[in-house]
Protein backbone atom coordinates (compact mmCIF):
# COMPACT_ATOMS: atom_id res chain seq x y z
CA UNK A 1 0.00 0.00 0.00
CA UNK A 2 2.98 2.26 0.72
CA UNK A 3 4.24 1.88 -2.77
CA UNK A 4 0.34 2.94 -4.10
CA UNK A 5 0.27 6.32 -2.25
CA UNK A 6 3.99 7.23 -2.89
CA UNK A 7 2.73 6.48 -6.58
CA UNK A 8 -0.65 8.58 -6.61
CA UNK A 9 1.51 11.44 -4.13
CA UNK A 10 4.16 11.53 -7.47
CA UNK A 11 1.83 12.03 -9.88
CA UNK A 12 -0.11 14.92 -8.49
CA UNK A 13 3.03 16.71 -8.58
CA UNK A 14 3.58 15.45 -11.97
CA UNK A 15 0.40 17.06 -12.58
CA UNK A 16 1.37 20.34 -11.29
CA UNK A 17 4.66 20.22 -13.01
CA UNK A 18 3.29 19.27 -15.91
CA UNK A 19 1.12 22.54 -15.67
CA UNK A 20 4.17 24.24 -15.09
CA UNK A 21 5.78 22.66 -18.34
CA UNK A 22 3.15 23.77 -20.41
CA UNK A 23 2.88 27.16 -19.89
CA UNK A 24 6.97 27.02 -20.57
CA UNK A 25 6.35 24.95 -23.42
CA UNK A 26 3.58 27.29 -25.10
CA UNK A 27 6.10 30.33 -25.37
CA UNK A 28 9.22 27.56 -26.58
CA UNK A 29 7.27 25.77 -28.89
CA UNK A 30 8.17 27.89 -31.83
CA UNK A 31 11.84 27.79 -31.16
CA UNK A 32 11.38 24.62 -30.99
CA UNK A 33 10.14 24.04 -33.79
CA UNK A 34 12.45 26.08 -35.46
CA UNK A 35 15.47 23.65 -34.01
CA UNK A 36 14.26 20.40 -34.77
CA UNK A 37 15.58 19.64 -38.23
CA UNK A 38 13.99 16.45 -38.46
CA UNK A 39 10.43 17.78 -37.46
CA UNK A 40 8.28 15.25 -35.76
CA UNK A 41 8.38 11.88 -36.36
CA UNK A 42 5.06 10.17 -36.33
CA UNK A 43 3.16 10.06 -33.14
CA UNK A 44 1.42 13.44 -31.58
CA UNK A 45 2.49 16.97 -31.91
CA UNK A 46 6.15 16.34 -29.87
CA UNK A 47 6.85 12.82 -30.96
CA UNK A 48 6.56 10.51 -27.88
CA UNK A 49 8.55 7.58 -28.82
CA UNK A 50 8.21 4.27 -27.13
CA UNK A 51 10.83 1.44 -27.47
CA UNK A 52 9.57 -2.05 -26.28
CA UNK A 53 11.51 -5.00 -25.37
CA UNK A 54 9.33 -7.78 -27.12
CA UNK A 55 5.98 -8.59 -28.48
CA UNK A 56 3.50 -8.27 -25.42
CA UNK A 57 5.24 -5.30 -24.22
CA UNK A 58 4.67 -4.23 -27.58
CA UNK A 59 1.26 -4.91 -27.43
CA UNK A 60 0.45 -3.38 -24.57
CA UNK A 61 2.47 0.36 -25.09
CA UNK A 62 0.24 0.35 -28.68
CA UNK A 63 -2.95 0.21 -26.92
CA UNK A 64 -1.93 2.96 -24.56
CA UNK A 65 -0.40 4.97 -26.63
CA UNK A 66 -2.61 5.24 -29.30
CA UNK A 67 -2.07 7.80 -31.68
CA UNK A 68 -0.28 10.19 -29.43
CA UNK A 69 3.08 8.12 -29.76
CA UNK A 70 5.05 5.68 -31.89
CA UNK A 71 5.91 2.71 -30.92
CA UNK A 72 8.61 -0.03 -31.81
CA UNK A 73 9.73 -3.22 -30.64
CA UNK A 74 13.36 -4.24 -30.18
CA UNK A 75 12.49 -7.84 -31.05
CA UNK A 76 12.39 -8.82 -34.70
CA UNK A 77 9.26 -10.55 -35.36
CA UNK A 78 9.67 -14.65 -35.52
CA UNK A 79 12.97 -13.96 -33.37
CA UNK A 80 13.29 -15.52 -29.58
CA UNK A 81 13.35 -12.77 -27.15
CA UNK A 82 15.13 -14.93 -25.07
CA UNK A 83 18.11 -14.73 -27.37
CA UNK A 84 17.81 -11.60 -28.50
CA UNK A 85 21.35 -9.47 -29.21
CA UNK A 86 21.28 -5.77 -29.63
CA UNK A 87 23.86 -4.10 -32.20
CA UNK A 88 25.46 -1.07 -30.73
CA UNK A 89 23.26 1.09 -32.57
CA UNK A 90 20.66 -0.26 -30.58
CA UNK A 91 21.66 0.21 -27.65
CA UNK A 92 22.65 3.71 -28.73
CA UNK A 93 18.91 4.40 -29.51
CA UNK A 94 17.35 3.03 -26.33
CA UNK A 95 18.65 6.05 -24.55
CA UNK A 96 16.76 8.28 -27.41
CA UNK A 97 13.35 6.69 -26.39
CA UNK A 98 11.05 8.53 -24.30
CA UNK A 99 10.10 5.58 -22.91
CA UNK A 100 11.06 2.04 -23.00
CA UNK A 101 9.59 -0.91 -21.66
CA UNK A 102 11.56 -3.86 -20.59
CA UNK A 103 10.90 -6.96 -18.61
CA UNK A 104 13.88 -7.51 -16.29
CA UNK A 105 15.35 -10.80 -16.58
CA UNK A 106 14.06 -12.06 -19.45
CA UNK A 107 16.42 -10.54 -22.11
CA UNK A 108 20.39 -10.32 -20.43
CA UNK A 109 21.13 -8.01 -23.90
CA UNK A 110 18.33 -5.61 -22.89
CA UNK A 111 19.26 -5.51 -19.22
CA UNK A 112 22.62 -4.78 -20.13
CA UNK A 113 21.60 -2.00 -22.30
CA UNK A 114 19.13 -0.16 -20.01
CA UNK A 115 22.07 -0.41 -17.72
CA UNK A 116 24.28 0.89 -20.05
CA UNK A 117 22.38 3.78 -21.48
CA UNK A 118 19.52 4.84 -19.13
CA UNK A 119 15.98 5.56 -21.50
CA UNK A 120 15.06 9.40 -19.98
CA UNK A 121 12.10 6.81 -19.06
CA UNK A 122 11.74 3.07 -17.93
CA UNK A 123 9.00 0.55 -17.74
CA UNK A 124 9.91 -2.76 -15.91
CA UNK A 125 7.43 -4.76 -16.79
CA UNK A 126 7.86 -7.72 -14.13
CA UNK A 127 8.05 -4.47 -11.50
CA UNK A 128 5.09 -2.90 -12.95
CA UNK A 129 3.11 -6.46 -12.65
CA UNK A 130 4.12 -6.72 -9.01
CA UNK A 131 6.13 -10.05 -9.17
CA UNK A 132 8.31 -11.23 -6.72
CA UNK A 133 11.79 -10.70 -7.93
CA UNK A 134 12.85 -14.47 -7.11
CA UNK A 135 9.84 -15.93 -9.21
CA UNK A 136 11.90 -14.61 -12.05
CA UNK A 137 14.19 -17.74 -12.67
CA UNK A 138 11.10 -19.90 -12.21
CA UNK A 139 8.74 -18.42 -15.59
CA UNK A 140 9.68 -14.82 -17.42
CA UNK A 141 6.05 -15.61 -18.74
CA UNK A 142 4.07 -13.33 -16.75
CA UNK A 143 2.03 -12.03 -19.33
CA UNK A 144 -0.19 -15.60 -20.58
CA UNK A 145 -1.79 -14.51 -17.36
CA UNK A 146 -4.13 -11.95 -18.25
CA UNK A 147 -4.78 -9.95 -15.39
CA UNK A 148 -0.55 -8.98 -14.86
CA UNK A 149 -0.81 -7.00 -17.97
CA UNK A 150 -3.58 -4.61 -16.47
CA UNK A 151 -0.91 -3.11 -13.91
CA UNK A 152 2.17 -2.81 -16.93
CA UNK A 153 -0.63 -0.82 -19.12
CA UNK A 154 -1.04 1.35 -16.02
CA UNK A 155 2.53 1.93 -15.51
CA UNK A 156 3.02 2.39 -19.50
CA UNK A 157 0.07 5.67 -19.09
CA UNK A 158 1.93 6.98 -15.96
CA UNK A 159 4.91 7.61 -17.84
CA UNK A 160 3.50 8.91 -21.76
CA UNK A 161 1.33 10.64 -19.25
CA UNK A 162 4.47 12.56 -17.45
CA UNK A 163 6.16 12.66 -21.04
CA UNK A 164 3.00 13.86 -22.69
CA UNK A 165 1.11 16.01 -19.90
CA UNK A 166 -1.10 17.21 -22.76
CA UNK A 167 -2.71 13.76 -23.75
CA UNK A 168 -2.20 12.27 -19.84
CA UNK A 169 -5.93 11.71 -19.87
CA UNK A 170 -6.29 9.93 -23.30
CA UNK A 171 -3.14 7.53 -22.04
CA UNK A 172 -5.03 6.70 -18.52
CA UNK A 173 -8.47 6.09 -20.31
CA UNK A 174 -6.75 4.16 -22.90
CA UNK A 175 -5.00 1.71 -20.15
CA UNK A 176 -8.10 1.56 -18.11
CA UNK A 177 -9.37 0.22 -21.21
CA UNK A 178 -7.28 -2.74 -22.03
CA UNK A 179 -7.67 -3.65 -18.45
CA UNK A 180 -11.18 -3.95 -18.62
CA UNK A 181 -10.82 -6.21 -22.04
CA UNK A 182 -8.09 -7.92 -19.88
CA UNK A 183 -10.29 -8.75 -16.76
CA UNK A 184 -13.22 -10.27 -18.98
CA UNK A 185 -10.50 -12.47 -20.72
CA UNK A 186 -9.76 -13.74 -17.64
CA UNK A 187 -13.24 -14.32 -16.65
CA UNK A 188 -13.67 -16.75 -20.16
CA UNK A 189 -10.26 -18.53 -19.27
CA UNK A 190 -11.88 -18.93 -15.58
CA UNK A 191 -15.40 -19.91 -16.93
CA UNK A 192 -14.80 -22.39 -19.67
CA UNK A 193 -11.49 -24.19 -17.49
CA UNK A 194 -13.82 -24.36 -14.38
CA UNK A 195 -14.24 -28.22 -14.91
CA UNK A 196 -10.20 -28.76 -15.64
CA UNK A 197 -8.89 -28.17 -11.99
CA UNK A 198 -6.04 -30.15 -11.50
CA UNK A 199 -5.29 -31.20 -15.54
CA UNK A 200 -2.29 -32.02 -17.18
CA UNK A 201 -1.37 -29.62 -19.61
CA UNK A 202 2.01 -30.59 -21.64
CA UNK A 203 4.07 -28.14 -23.55
CA UNK A 204 7.39 -28.06 -25.59
CA UNK A 205 8.51 -25.25 -23.56
CA UNK A 206 7.67 -25.05 -20.10
CA UNK A 207 6.56 -21.46 -20.73
CA UNK A 208 2.65 -21.10 -19.69
CA UNK A 209 3.22 -21.50 -15.74
CA UNK A 210 1.77 -18.32 -14.87
CA UNK A 211 -1.60 -19.32 -17.17
CA UNK A 212 -1.03 -23.04 -15.80
CA UNK A 213 -1.24 -21.17 -12.20
CA UNK A 214 -4.13 -19.07 -12.64
CA UNK A 215 -6.54 -21.05 -13.97
CA UNK A 216 -5.44 -24.57 -11.61
CA UNK A 217 -3.34 -26.48 -14.49
CA UNK A 218 -0.50 -28.57 -13.83
CA UNK A 219 2.29 -28.22 -16.53
CA UNK A 220 5.26 -30.08 -17.25
CA UNK A 221 7.62 -28.51 -20.09
CA UNK A 222 9.14 -31.53 -22.62
CA UNK A 223 12.10 -28.94 -22.30
CA UNK A 224 12.81 -26.48 -19.76
CA UNK A 225 11.83 -22.62 -19.60
CA UNK A 226 14.81 -21.83 -22.55
CA UNK A 227 13.69 -23.11 -26.20
CA UNK A 228 16.76 -23.65 -27.45
CA UNK A 229 17.24 -26.39 -24.69
CA UNK A 230 16.45 -29.50 -26.07
CA UNK A 231 14.68 -32.40 -24.33
CA UNK A 232 17.16 -35.16 -22.80
CA UNK A 233 16.01 -38.94 -23.43
CA UNK A 234 15.47 -39.13 -19.32
CA UNK A 235 12.89 -36.22 -19.52
CA UNK A 236 11.17 -37.83 -22.82
CA UNK A 237 11.19 -40.91 -20.74
CA UNK A 238 9.56 -39.23 -17.70
CA UNK A 239 6.80 -37.50 -20.30
CA UNK A 240 6.10 -40.27 -21.77
CA UNK A 241 5.00 -41.78 -18.60
CA UNK A 242 3.22 -38.72 -17.51
CA UNK A 243 0.99 -39.25 -20.24
CA UNK A 244 0.06 -42.58 -19.53
CA UNK A 245 -0.56 -41.73 -15.75
CA UNK A 246 -2.73 -38.66 -16.51
CA UNK A 247 -4.66 -40.08 -20.02
CA UNK A 248 -3.53 -36.92 -21.74
CA UNK A 249 -4.47 -37.07 -24.81
CA UNK A 250 -2.73 -34.03 -26.59
CA UNK A 251 0.90 -32.54 -26.13
CA UNK A 252 0.85 -28.73 -27.09
CA UNK A 253 3.72 -27.21 -28.79
CA UNK A 254 4.64 -23.55 -30.28
CA UNK A 255 4.76 -21.81 -33.05
CA UNK A 256 8.24 -19.94 -32.13
CA UNK A 257 10.11 -23.30 -31.52
CA UNK A 258 10.33 -26.47 -34.05
CA UNK A 259 7.12 -29.08 -33.37
CA UNK A 260 9.36 -32.70 -34.09
CA UNK A 261 10.07 -33.42 -30.34
CA UNK A 262 6.79 -33.11 -29.68
CA UNK A 263 5.39 -34.65 -32.11
CA UNK A 264 7.90 -38.25 -32.29
CA UNK A 265 6.50 -38.02 -28.29
CA UNK A 266 3.20 -37.34 -29.53
CA UNK A 267 3.07 -40.15 -32.12
CA UNK A 268 5.03 -42.78 -29.82
CA UNK A 269 2.61 -42.44 -27.46
CA UNK A 270 -0.76 -42.10 -29.74
CA UNK A 271 -1.92 -39.16 -28.91
CA UNK A 272 -2.01 -35.56 -30.75
CA UNK A 273 -0.53 -32.18 -30.43
CA UNK A 274 -2.05 -28.97 -30.78
CA UNK A 275 -0.55 -25.11 -31.18
CA UNK A 276 -0.25 -22.90 -27.84
CA UNK A 277 1.43 -19.82 -28.76
CA UNK A 278 3.19 -17.76 -25.94
CA UNK A 279 3.20 -14.65 -27.32
CA UNK A 280 6.95 -14.11 -27.35
CA UNK A 281 6.40 -13.08 -30.97
CA UNK A 282 3.80 -10.66 -32.92
CA UNK A 283 0.87 -13.41 -34.15
CA UNK A 284 0.82 -13.93 -37.81
CA UNK A 285 -2.68 -12.95 -37.43
CA UNK A 286 -4.63 -10.90 -34.69
CA UNK A 287 -3.21 -9.66 -31.90
CA UNK A 288 -2.55 -10.96 -27.98
CA UNK A 289 -6.36 -11.21 -27.39
CA UNK A 290 -7.11 -13.23 -30.80
CA UNK A 291 -4.18 -15.34 -30.13
CA UNK A 292 -4.92 -15.89 -26.25
CA UNK A 293 -8.52 -16.81 -27.06
CA UNK A 294 -7.07 -19.61 -29.86
CA UNK A 295 -4.99 -20.52 -26.57
CA UNK A 296 -8.10 -20.92 -24.72
CA UNK A 297 -9.93 -22.84 -27.88
CA UNK A 298 -6.42 -25.31 -28.00
CA UNK A 299 -7.09 -25.64 -24.16
CA UNK A 300 -10.51 -26.57 -24.19
CA UNK A 301 -10.64 -29.47 -26.88
CA UNK A 302 -7.20 -30.91 -25.86
CA UNK A 303 -6.76 -30.73 -22.20
CA UNK A 304 -8.39 -33.78 -20.05
CA UNK A 305 -11.49 -32.01 -17.65
CA UNK A 306 -13.27 -33.79 -15.18
ZN1 LIG B 1 9.96 -18.01 -23.48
Amino acid sequence: MTALNHHSRRRSVRNIRAAVAGLAMASLAGTLAACDPEGSEGGGADGVSVLAAFYPLQFVSERVAGEEATVTSLTPPGADPHSLELAPVQVADMAEADLVIYSSGLQPAVDDAVASQPPPRLVDAWDAAGIEADLLAEDPHFWLDPTLLGPVAGAVADELAAADPDNAEAYHDRADELSAELDELDQQYTDRLAGCSGAMLITAHEAFGYLADRYDLRQEGIAGIDPEVEASPARMREVADLVEEYGVQTLFFETITAPDVTEALAAEAGVSTAVLDPLESPPTEGDYFATMEANLEALENGLVCG
